[in-house]
């Protein structure tokens, strides 16, 4: 019943006539336990996808979606749908949160923000002209009634949170639009709330997270899509660029691997699945679902983080190390890691002192080490290896013997 007080004298309608609009009471939502009012003028607009459950044609699919993220959502205990709004492929609005209570979906950004979400999969596709249209009506009428600030910042979920949300078709559809914000973690207001739950859609821990636009990287000159959950994480250093102990220097520090691998080793783009600097942040490099350039034969079955610096003498600061960890604990939650993962050192699949002695012996304490394989000589009974590829190493490491012998005879 209080709820319905709280709707009924709260409810605000987008206020257009632009695009279909239905209340909860339309798509029949249980009542909220996590009624948190949101302080106006809100600064922030976050677009999201659903990846699941998928892009919905109808009303009554676009109901069903909607009632099951709220079960879903409610089930972890978030007291309501993550979202303020979601929208249908056919450009209706349906009404999660609404314009005045703080959202469950971005993490730090939850209690400045405004959550969207475009109900679908939206990696490869585009969402449907309707679609894009309301998103941009509803956002109007937002700031039309003064809930959103007439200068709020428009960004992708992936620009606060270690995610592919909203997918890259979308995310680069939003990026064309005003009030696109290319680099909001470089923002004061996000990281001005930092005791804010770490929660989003997937539940996982939020880590301050920079993406490619936030580091302006070169788009890659190829992808190849990498067969995921992985059974390694190869941890590395960068030796070279330095240590980076700010946004702008870890920010210069990707930028400065990502040419000299593109540039100087002719590669398809910078190496590792990430980057972490000094500064505590994980840096996007090709992310989840790109085979990296990082450690010779381990590509196809490893996510390669580099931690930015040289640590041959000396640690890595703590929160290099603990954003390190959470990535990696982020992606077992995403699928992208497997759960019985192996944590390895670069040094350990090839001739190289990388990651450095003292973040080794750091990692050798850290839970899913493995000390095996110990060394390059190891990796033809590594079994998670593709056969072909064991077998070439076995075929070189052969060829290496006659040569040695020959230089023998010689
Ligand atoms: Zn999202
Ligand atoms: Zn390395």
């Amino acid at each position: 019943m209080s709820w319905m007080f709280i709707y009924s004298i709260d409810h605000l309608q987008p206020g257009s006539d632009n695009f279909p609009f239905y209340t909860r009471e339309d798509w029949g939502a249980r009542p909220s336990t996590d009624l948190r009012p949101i302080s106006v003028p809100v600064p922030y607009v976050v677009i999201h996808h659903t990846y699941i459950p998928g892009a919905c044609n109808t009303t009554a699919e676009c109901m069903l979606s909607m009632r099951s993220m709220q079960a879903f959502h409610q089930s972890m205990d978030w007291g309501d749908i993550g979202y303020h709004f979601c929208l249908g492929s056919d450009g209706s609005v349906y009404e999660g949160r609404g314009w005045r209570n703080i959202g469950i979906h971005a993490g730090r950004v939850n209690s400045i923000s405004i959550g969207i979400c475009l109900i679908g999969d939206w990696r490869a596709v585009t969402p449907p002209a309707a679609m894009l249209a309301s998103t941009q009506e509803l956002i109007a009428a937002g700031v039309k009634q003064g809930i959103l600030s007439p200068t709020y910042k428009l960004i992708g979920h992936n620009q606060v949170m270690a995610t592919e949300c909203p997918g890259t078709a979308l995310f680069n559809e939003i990026s064309t639009w005003d009030h696109f914000e290319q680099n909001p973690t470089s923002s004061y207001e996000v990281y001005a709330y930092p005791d804010e739950q770490s929660e989003n859609e997937i539940m996982t821990s939020c880590i301050p997270y920079v993406n490619r636009a936030g580091w302006h990287a070169r788009p890659p000159k190829e992808v190849k899509r990498l067969t995921t959950p992985v059974p390694f994480v190869v941890i590395h250093h960068s030796f070279k660029p330095p240590a980076c102990y700010n946004d702008e220097k870890c920010s210069q520090a990707m930028r400065i691997m990502q040419n000299y691998h593109m540039d100087e080793r002719g590669w398809w783009d910078i190496g590792y699945n990430f980057g972490v600097g000094g500064n505590g942040k994980a840096y996007e490099g090709r992310g989840w679902t790109t085979i990296g350039a990082q450690a010779l034969h381990f590509n196809t079955v490893s996510i390669g983080i580099c931690l930015i610096g040289d640590w041959r003498l000396t640690l890595p600061p703590a929160e290099q190390l603990k954003t390190t960890q959470k990535l990696i604990a982020l992606g077992v939650s995403l699928g992208y890691i497997r759960k019985d993962y192996k944590l390895i050192g670069h040094r350990q699949v090839r001739d190289t002192e990388c990651p450095g002695d003292a973040l080794f012996n750091e990692i050798k304490t850290w839970s899913h080490f493995s000390p095996f394989p110990h060394s390059a000589a190891d990796l033809v009974h590594v079994k998670e290896l593709p056969i072909a590829v064991r077998e070439q190493l076995r075929e070189n490491a052969t060829k290496t013997d006659e040569n040695v012998q020959v230089v023998q005879v010689t």
